[in-house]
């Protein structure tokens, strides 16, 4: 596998990450295209098949697992599988495009692992727990017992951050949005220069 750039983006659910990746997706000159992960879960809101994610059955995650067709995969949750599939690279690359993920800390630090010279891996952090908890309250996506246990899930996450390339305080939205774009952009000119000396 060999192509352009590869943006992770990892952090406790309901810290704000997508927002960020939505806004860096809109910036043209970026040239990101996102990486859309397979699921095991079912979808949520209006998500919809083959733009938010890959809803898959887990009986076609595990076949895929036995293939050896996943860059990483994680059951995030019990039950709830997530991966990004080779082909989901392969296909973002084809397109002349940089790669950007919304994946968990394990993962993303994964890719990292896998692609250290390509990756740009960014943790954000949420101002707190507690605030965590209002954003995923204010969300009415998921039921109490789903909340608690992403709750569980993000004092864990949080002690990886240090591992990560840069961490984003997502406290003023306008600001780390302004940051994320300054890394992105920094990241993806700094390897192009590497490449032309090559
Ligand atoms: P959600 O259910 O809220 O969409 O996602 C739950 C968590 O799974 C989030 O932290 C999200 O970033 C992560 N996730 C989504 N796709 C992937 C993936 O392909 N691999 C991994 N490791 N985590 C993922």
């Amino acid at each position: 596998m060999k192509g352009g750039k590869l943006i992770v983006f990892s952090a406790p659910s309901g810290s704000g990450k997508t927002t960020i990746v939505r806004h860096l997706l809109s910036q043209e000159h970026l040239n990101l295209e996102f990486s859309i992960s397979a699921t095991s879960r079912a979808p949520r809101g209006d998500e919809k098949d083959g733009i938010d994610y890959y809803f898959i059955s887990l009986e076609q995650f595990k076949k895929h697992m036995k293939g050896g067709d996943f860059l990483e995969w994680e059951e995030v949750y019990r039950d709830n599988f997530y991966g990004t599939l080779k082909t989901e690279v392969e296909r973002i690359w084809a397109m002349g495009k940089n790669v950007i993920f919304d994946i968990d800390v394990v993962g993303g630090l994964r890719i990292k692992r896998k692609f250290p010279e390509e990756t740009l891996a960014v943790f954000v952090r949420p101002p707190s727990v507690e605030e965590l908890k209002i954003r995923l309250k204010k969300r009415k996506t998921e039921s109490d017992e789903k909340i608690n246990m992403r709750i569980a899930k993000a004092s864990v996450e949080m002690a990886t951050a240090p591992q990560f390339d840069f961490i984003i305080e997502n406290d003023v939205l306008e600001n780390a949005l302004k940051e994320a774009e300054d890394l992105v952009a920094q990241h993806i000119a700094k390897n192009n220069r590497s490449e032309e000396e090559e």
